[in-house]
């Protein structure tokens, strides 16, 4: 499916500084936006679920995104456009800009080796070490250092394990980062139709 690739492309080429990175089928990508930046999220072929996490630059991934500060602050209710995220010092870190599908989760965590392991699968990938992976670059030892996720596009109300994915091709979450951070986002490679599968065949593309 060449459409949505093309159509991400084509997105960054308007915007005024274009970067876009795909991430591969089950892995992650870390990247720098500066206060003020905006990047996107997109979902090139849908119902692909991203976790994603942000660190405040310089502050030795002590000053986090925070799934709980987020929850309080919004009631429990994932952002709508215009409302933020919220990081571990009561403040806000980014802020919904745009969002084509408007459901998220921010109670799960990152999927995991012990999750893995659990149902008998060694050596799958997973969300948490696609995270560590790429923010090992900024000082990340171990992926239990991984905070809890903003499941974008994820489709769990109330722990209910409906579809997991609602999105479509080229569906996309857009931010304005708040403070200079680092962010991280994994192409989640949790198959529930089809476990164990390691691969969704789906990437993601992020436009800092
Ligand atoms: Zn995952």
């Amino acid at each position: 499916m060449a459409f949505p690739i093309q159509q991400a492309l084509e997105t960054s080429r308007r915007s005024s500084s274009p970067k876009t990175h795909i991430i591969k089928a089950s892995h992650g990508h870390a990247f720098e936006v500066k206060k003020g930046e905006q990047f996107r999220v997109v979902d090139l072929y849908g119902e692909q679920i991203v976790d994603f996490a942000a660190w405040v630059a310089n502050t030795n991934l002590i000053q986090k995104l925070s799934m709980s500060y987020s929850r309080y602050h919004l009631s429990g209710v994932q952002p709508a456009v215009g409302e933020c995220l919220w990081d571990n010092t009561d403040e806000p870190i980014l802020r919904v800009v745009e969002d084509t599908v408007k459901v998220h989760d921010m109670t799960f965590m990152s999927c995991n080796p012990e999750f893995y392991q659990k149902m008998g699968a060694k050596h799958h990938r997973s969300c948490a070490t696609n995270i560590a992976e790429k923010m090992q670059f900024y000082g990340m030892g171990s992926y239990l250092e991984v905070t809890d996720p903003f499941n974008i596009f994820q489709n769990t109300p109330n722990y209910s394990l409906k579809p997991l994915g609602t999105s479509k091709p080229g569906d996309y979450i857009q931010f304005e980062a708040l403070k200079d951070c680092v962010c991280a986002a994994s192409c989640c490679p949790y198959v529930r139709s089809a476990f164990p599968a390691t691969t969704t065949g789906d990437v993601t593309t992020c436009l800092p």
